[in-house]
């Protein structure tokens, strides 16, 4: 069972800013080497991963914003596929209980 997204943060101040239509913000759980880029023209760069199903690389385009790790280039499909991205605001306190045993509601 999925637990339901949980919004609210004790950090942030409920000064009544309108919440926001969609949240497209992503985090990386474990973030320790990546730096998160913007795809500069149209020199030739492919994704690390395949899609699951291809048998070839994927192009990113320009102005597509990607993940770097060393030579790993990773688009943001495949980032979330392969769980080095979340859209989980919360990602650390949930992975911090899951680690501690407490709970068990992954
Ligand atoms: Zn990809």
């Amino acid at each position: 069972m999925v637990a339901p997204a949980d919004n609210r943060n004790p950090d942030e101040p409920g000064s009544g800013a309108p919440p926001e239509p969609v949240d497209a913000r992503l985090y990386v759980p474990d973030p320790k080497g990546w730096t998160a880029r913007v795809k500069q023209g149209w020199e030739k760069l492919y994704c690390f991963y395949k899609q699951p199903g291809q048998d070839y690389f994927h192009q990113l385009m320009s102005g597509e914003i990607y993940l770097e790790r060393g030579e790993e280039v990773v688009c943001l499909m495949c980032a979330l596929r392969r769980r080095l991205i979340t859209t989980d605001r919360l990602n650390w306190q949930h992975r911090d209980r899951s680690r501690t045993g407490g709970e068990t509601d992954a």
